[in-house]
C-alpha cells in the first residue's frame, strides 16, 4: 500500500456536544514520555490525578478514580457495580442518555422502572416521589445531570434526599456539567456518580472519572454474584488505584491519557471553581442573546450553561448550515438527536470553547449563513 500522509488536522473550533478545544498545554502533557503503570512516578502522578478529581467533584471519597474508557465506560461501571441481576431500579429518561442509562441497567439483569417527562423538560421533585412510591423495592435511582441530547439542566438536591429517604441509592450521570456547573457529590449526597474528560475538562476524549460514596461500596461489598464486566469490576480496580500497600496490576493504565487528565485539571483548578462556572454563565447568557436577536429559540425551560439547545426554523436546511459552518468557519455545532433530528442544534460552550471570541466568531458565522 501507500503510506497514508502524515496527520495534519485542521484546527476547528469545537462547539459541538463535545469534543470541545483542547487546549495546547493538555496535548503538551500528552506527548510527555511514557512511563510504566507501576513506576512510583507514574502512580504519584495518578494520585495527584485523583486528588484532583475529588476537588472538581467537591468530594472526600476515596474510591475516586478515572475509569479507562469514554463516558459511556463510567456509566457501564456504576451500572455493573451496584446493580446485580433481578434488582430493581428506577431510571429518569427525558432523553437520550437516560434512554442508555436504562439500556445498559437492562443488560445488567436489572428490573427498570421508568420515569419519563417530554424531552427537554426536567424532573420535578414530586415526580420522583411518586415514583419511589410506586417502586419501593428499587435499590438505586438513576438521573442525568445535564442532558446533552436536550440541554436540560437538572435540579438534584430535593431528589437526592427523596431518593435517600427511601432507602435507594443515588447515581447521577454528570459527563456535560463537570467543570462547567457545580456538581457537589458530597454536598448533594450522590452515591456513584461519572463523567467525561472531552466536555468541560477539554480534554481529549477517554477517560471518564468516577467517584462512590462510602454507601455504595457497602453496596458492592455485600454483592452476591461477581461483577459480570471483568474489565470494570471495581472490587479489582481499587486495589491498582487506591492500594496503600502496592499496586496490583489490572490492566495497563493509559498513562498518556492521564497525564492528559492531570493538566486539564489543574487548569480547571488554577482557574477556580466559582470562577470557571461563572464563566460559562456568562458566556451562556452572552450566546443566548445573540441566539435569540438570530430569532432562534431554546428549546429547554431550564437550559444548561454548558449546551445551548435550540429549535432550527421550519425552512432552514440544518445539516446544510452546519456543514457550511464546518466548511467554511471550521467551526462544529452539533444537530439534534432522537425526537429532535433534523429540528435542532446543540452549540456547545464546554470549558475552554466557553469564551467570548468563541461566542462572537459563531454568532458572526452563524449569521452569515443564515443569510
Ligand atoms: C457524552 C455523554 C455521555 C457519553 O460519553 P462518551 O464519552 O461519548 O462515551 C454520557 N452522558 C452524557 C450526558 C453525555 O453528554
Amino acid at each position: 500500500m501507500t503510506i497514508p500522509a502524515p496527520l495534519n488536522p485542521r484546527e476547528r473550533l469545537l462547539m459541538g456536544p463535545g469534543p470541545s478545544t483542547v487546549p495546547r498545554r493538555i496535548l503538551s502533557a500528552m506527548g510527555a514520555s511514557t512511563l510504566g503503570h507501576l513506576d512510583p512516578q507514574y502512580i504519584e502522578y495518578m494520585d495527584e490525578t485523583c486528588q484532583m478529581i475529588r476537588e472538581v467533584y467537591q468530594t472526600e471519597n476515596a474510591l475516586t478514580f478515572p475509569v479507562s474508557g469514554t463516558g459511556m465506560a463510567g456509566m457501564e461501571a456504576v451500572v455493573v457495580n451496584l446493580v446485580e441481576p433481578g434488582d430493581e431500579v428506577i431510571v429518569c429518561i427525558n432523553g437520550v442518555f437516560g434512554g442508555r442509562m436504562k439500556d445498559n441497567l437492562e443488560r445488567a439483569g436489572a428490573t427498570v422502572h421508568t420515569v419519563e417527562v417530554p424531552w427537554g423538560e426536567t424532573f420535578s421533585d414530586d415526580a420522583i416521589a411518586e415514583a419511589v412510591e410506586q417502586y419501593p423495592k428499587s435499590k438505586m435511582l438513576g438521573i442525568v445531570h445535564a442532558e446533552t441530547s436536550t440541554g436540560a439542566l437538572q435540579e438534584l438536591r430535593g431528589i437526592s434526599q427523596i431518593v435517600h429517604q427511601a432507602g435507594m441509592l443515588f447515581a447521577v450521570d454528570t459527563v456535560t456539567s463537570l467543570g462547567g456547573h457545580e456538581v457537589k457529590v458530597d454536598d448533594w449526597q450522590i452515591d456513584a456518580v461519572y463523567s467525561g474528560t472531552q466536555k468541560c475538562l477539554s480534554c481529549p476524549p477517554g477517560l471518564s472519572p468516577v467517584s462512590f460514596s462510602p454507601r455504595a461500596i457497602e453496596r458492592m461489598e455485600a454483592r452476591k454474584t461477581k461483577v459480570q464486566s471483568w474489565y470494570l469490576d471495581v472490587s479489582m480496580l481499587k486495589n491498582y488505584y487506591m492500594g496503600s500497600g502496592g499496586r496490583a496490576y489490572h490492566h495497563t493504565a493509559p498513562i498518556n491519557m492521564v497525564y492528559a487528565l492531570r493538566e486539564s485539571l489543574r487548569i480547571v483548578l488554577e482557574e477556580g471553581l466559582e470562577n470557571r462556572f461563572s464563566r460559562h454563565q456568562e458566556m451562556h447568557q452572552l450566546l443566548r442573546a445573540g441566539l435569540e436577536s438570530l430569532g432562534l429559540q431554546y428549546i429547554p425551560k431550564e437550559s444548561l450553561y454548558t449546551l445551548n439547545c435550540v429549535s432550527v426554523p421550519h425552512e432552514v436546511d440544518e445539516a446544510k448550515i452546519r456543514s457550511k459552518l464546518l466548511q467554511d468557519y471550521d467551526i462544529e455545532i452539533g444537530g439534534g438527536l432522537g425526537v429532535f433530528a433534523g429540528k435542532a442544534w446543540r452549540i456547545g460552550l464546554m470549558g475552554h470553547s466557553a469564551t467570548r471570541r468563541n461566542v462572537g466568531t459563531l454568532l458572526t458565522a452563524l449569521k452569515d449563513c443564515l443569510g
